[in-house]
């Protein structure tokens, strides 16, 4: 599976496509947020992990609020430790780039999982339509290394750019 930080580049290209409205600094946190609920069911005891928010419409109606749950804890810990200050000023925006973000995620995972909770709450059923190659565990291994990859190659752009840790995350999480 592409692990979570390695959907990082669905929130450049969102943020590049968006001419920077949606800011990295809410989409990034998009983009990683349908994992958020693999340890909550874990916990819960509930199988399988990935359901809800791995689901279209639970994508579209808890993303927004699961971000605006978790954005005080992401604000505190990443952003302000890393010095970058941000209000989430326009809500329509944040919106659209929790609903996006998330979906993308899913989108992503389904190319490449062998459990593919799409239709949630309707259907419990895997959609593996568009799992690559009908082949989820080689799918994953190359979704796998392609996102490695090209998260690897825009850490190294920015930092080229940056020469400074610190700088280079923070310019690449926040817009
Ligand atoms: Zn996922």
């Amino acid at each position: 599976m592409v692990l979570t930080p390695f959907h990082y580049p669905l929130a450049y290209l969102i943020n590049k496509v968006s001419g920077n409205k949606l800011k990295l600094d809410y989409v990034t946190l998009s983009v990683f947020l349908p994992d958020i609920e693999i340890p909550i069911l874990f916990l819960l005891g509930y199988y399988p992990y990935r359901l809800i928010l791995h689901s279209i419409i639970g994508s579209l109606v808890f993303s927004f609020p699961t971000l605006l749950l978790l954005w005080p804890i992401y604000r505190f810990f990443i952003l302000e430790t890393l010095g970058i200050e941000v209000r989430l000023d326009n809500m329509y925006n944040v919106f659209i780039g929790s609903v996006i973000g998330s979906l993308s995620h899913v989108f992503l995972d389904a190319l490449h999982h062998d459990y593919n909770p799409l239709l949630w709450p309707f259907s419990l059923q895997s959609i593996d339509a568009i799992v690559l190659f009908n082949n989820w565990r080689l799918a994953s291994e190359i979704l796998n290394f392609v996102f490695l990859v090209i998260t690897l190659i825009l850490f190294l752009d920015t930092f080229n750019k940056k020469k400074s840790l610190i700088e280079t995350i923070r310019s690449m999480i926040s817009s």
